[in-house]
């Protein structure tokens, strides 16, 4: 696997031209942060564009030293039960599964361990199934990490089945990138997708949850392994981070949209970016401006493809990002750690350079 993904400085210089000081610089930082972008994502980059959006999402930048903010803006530690299992939502059980991933988001919000740490994924599941068990308010398990489907085939059947027989589980959500950053992963195993297919039928309804955030990610073969797994009796739904400069211009949002749904892909969520240590400079948007450019969005969209919901994902919980009037921010819990809150809809006074709310 790592044999084909761009990992080292010498590996990108064979992509782009890096100054003595840049490598320097991007050296320090994959040092905290590793690299990896996938050969067929590096072929989707514009390596002539220094702001092209598809390298700011794979490389890194001189932004990720700037420390302000959080590795942890969701409070993942309070919600953890057992290594590798969170419990935050009622109906919701997280399980991480690996600290890999095809790609390394330089904007991901597990920061702190992707490439990086193992420490809050998975070593009992004994402890963990014994929980799921317990906990009959849970209906579904998030499989996550990192990327599930970067473990081998046979580690995730063994983890499927293990979830198979829990009767109030109603289904299991696996989130990936894959299909838009390494499709050959799944159009390329008929061994995954064959098991995916029996388990989903006549196991538990499998929902994958993918992350397309430019419609340039949206290909052939990207449409090709959305369709095996649609084909399959899987449901794909979308979640993307709105970005600087990377979507946060409306048009291209609302292409990405509309793109997703065209493959069939239901648009899920947008995310506000979290204000988390060596992304929050470089990526995040202020919340006034993203209410303004969610707005337009959707006047752009029709029916289907303005299904997404605009949230953060917040510590005391999903919030509903509806809309702003002047310096007035509108909120709704859609998810509440605090039960009696599910629903409440707030307001905040925020200026137009705050991007998160506290507590
Ligand atoms: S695929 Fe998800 S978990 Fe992995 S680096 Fe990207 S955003 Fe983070």
């Amino acid at each position: 696997m790592d044999r084909d993904r761009i990992r080292t400085i010498e590996e990108l210089e064979k992509r782009t031209h890096l100054t003595p000081s840049e490598k320097r610089e991007l050296s320090s930082i994959i040092a905290h942060h590793p690299m990896a972008v996938t050969e067929y994502y590096a072929n989707l980059i514009d390596w002539d564009d220094p702001d092209d959006p598809l390298r700011k999402m794979a490389i890194p930048s001189i932004e990720e030293h700037e420390l302000e903010g959080s590795f942890d803006t969701s409070g993942e530690q309070d919600n953890t039960k057992y290594r590798g299992l969170q419990h935050k939502y009622a109906q919701t059980g997280l399980v991480l599964m690996t600290n890999s991933c095809w790609l390394h988001c330089r904007y991901c919000f597990r920061k702190r361990l992707v490439g990086v740490s193992v420490d809050e994924i998975v070593h009992d599941w004994s402890e963990i199934l014994q929980y799921l068990r317990r906990h009959t308010e849970i209906t579904n398990v998030l499989l996550s990490g990192g990327d599930p489907l970067t473990l081998p085939t046979s580690r995730i059947v063994d983890s499927l089945e293990k979830l198979a027989d829990i009767p109030h589980l109603n289904f299991v959500r696996i989130g990936t990138r894959a299909p838009v950053v390494h499709p050959s992963r799944i159009t390329e195993d008929e061994e995954l997708v064959k098991f995916m297919r029996q388990y989903s039928s006549k196991k538990k309804r499998l929902y994958i949850i993918t992350h397309f955030n430019h419609p340039r990610e949206i290909t052939p073969q990207s449409s090709d392994a959305v369709n095996r797994l649609t084909d399959s009796r899987m449901a794909v739904i979308n979640q993307t981070v709105l970005l600087r400069g990377i979507n946060d211009d409306p048009a291209v949002l609302a292409e990405l949209q509309s793109g997703i749904s065209k493959i069939g892909v239901a648009p899920y969520y947008i995310f506000q970016c979290r204000p988390v240590r060596r992304v929050k400079s470089g990526f995040q948007v202020p919340l006034r401006e993203a209410c303004k450019i969610i707005e337009e969005t959707r006047s752009m969209l029709d029916g289907i493809a303005k299904r997404f919901r605009f949230v953060m994902s917040h510590e005391t919980g999903k919030i509903e990002i509806l809309g702003s009037r002047g310096t007035r921010v509108y909120f709704r819990y859609h998810q509440s750690k605090d039960q009696t809150r599910v629903n409440e809809v707030f307001l905040r006074k925020l200026d137009q350079d705050t991007g998160w709310i506290d507590p």
